[in-house]
């Protein structure tokens, strides 16, 4: 294995691969990358912030190095601003926030990249960026053509889009990706901690503007969760489940302080409040530890290897499953033997 994977996956993993490939276009991504690509197993990955190597990658890792953010157009309150899916993503919000495109504020700080954003329907704060994009330009690998996505036909949902449903795994590659944002500065404060965040730290009489919004956002984020490059981690690991409100009412008659939060099909309960009730928060098995300031982080601690955080990641959901009778989810695409798993 040549190539180590090591700055490209925040987890800290010392993992190789045979070879990594980075683009810097469409054109190159077409005519010379996808033909070499039939022989060996592949993996696209944007900053690897939702990876969990199990081991070496057999295969290629590809990397997209297009970059360039664009405004295409204005009409109304809305404008249009296409960008590579190789940028990283908080350059994306601060690009936006500094030529007042509004909208993107809250998923400020969030780690990787524009391409991934897409995939993975990234969201914080009450913001999905389901809600911004209006389309997402990929190639389509087996035949090497362009395809462009509506923000329909991506078919999102939480953390979840077309592109994550396996029959859809390395079929296509973004490229580029439109956000529909707004002129007109509206701050997403339905949030509770968000609004709480704001009172506390902006003086009363001043009116709030994207910049604040922005620098509030990134504050929060940097004392509650691990800093990437400096303690390894994939940010949430486990994705918050949804239970029915009979369920919901039987946890709470056991634990009146459950939180939970009514949703089209059900009641969501943060997953972070189950594992911390279960008593992980802080906990270290091996390299892997639970993160002390939020439960739902799983950092390694030093040295772990991807096997040992899965190892975790199975006994916190087997307690919490014992526990509470709930199956929680990763959120973080594990990737063994040459595939995401
Ligand atoms: C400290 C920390 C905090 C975090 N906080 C949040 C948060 O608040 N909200 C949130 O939603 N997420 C959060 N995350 C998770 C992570 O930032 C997102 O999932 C992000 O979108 C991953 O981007 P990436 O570029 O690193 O993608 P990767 O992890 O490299 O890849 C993720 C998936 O996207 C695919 N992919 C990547 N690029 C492309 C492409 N060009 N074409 C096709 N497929 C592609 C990969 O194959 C993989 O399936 C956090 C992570 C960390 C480490």
């Amino acid at each position: 294995m040549s190539h180590s994977l090591l700055p490209h996956n925040t987890f800290g993993l010392d993992v190789r691969c045979k070879s990594f490939v980075e683009y810097a276009d469409t054109e190159t991504l077409i005519r010379q990358v996808l033909p070499r690509l039939s022989a060996t197993p592949w993996l696209h990955i944007g900053s690897g912030s939702n990876l969990l190597f199990l081991g070496d990658y057999d295969g290629t890792v590809l990397h997209s190095g297009i970059r360039g953010i664009e405004m295409l157009r204005r009409e109304g309150e809305n404008v249009w601003v296409k960008a590579g899916a190789g940028v990283v993503w908080d350059d994306f919000v601060e690009w936006a926030v500094n030529h007042a495109c509004f909208g993107a504020e809250n998923l400020s700080l969030i780690p990787g990249e524009v391409g991934a954003s897409a995939v993975q329907n990234i969201g914080a704060y009450g913001t999905e960026v389901a809600d911004l994009i209006e389309e997402v330009e990929t190639v389509e690998v087996a035949t090497g053509t362009v395809k462009v996505f509506s923000a329909e036909d991506c078919d999102y949902s939480y953390r979840h889009s077309i592109f994550k449903q396996p029959e859809n795994r390395g079929k296509f590659i973004v490229t580029h990706v439109t956000y529909r944002l707004s002129t007109v500065f509206r701050p997403d404060l339905n949030y509770k901690a968000t609004r709480r965040a704001v009172e506390e730290r902006l003086p009363k009489d001043q009116p709030l503007t994207a910049a604040d919004l922005r620098r509030i956002i990134i504050d929060v984020r940097r004392e509650k969760l691990p800093e990437p490059g400096i303690v390894g981690s994939a940010g949430s690991f486990f994705m918050n489940p949804v239970v029915s409100e009979e369920k919901y009412a039987e946890i709470k008659q056991s634990h009146p302080d459950a939180p939970g939060y009514a949703v089209e099909n059900g009641v969501k309960v943060p997953a972070g409040w189950l594992i911390e009730t279960c008593g992980w928060k802080g906990r270290t098995v091996g390299h892997a530890g639970v993160w002390e300031k939020q439960a739902l982080v799983l950092v390694n601690r030093g040295g772990a290897t991807g096997k040992e955080i899965q190892h975790l990641s199975q006994l916190i959901c087997e307690d919490v499953k014992a526990h509470f009778g709930i199956v929680i989810k990763p959120e973080v695409n594990f990737v063994e033997g040459g595939k995401i798993i």
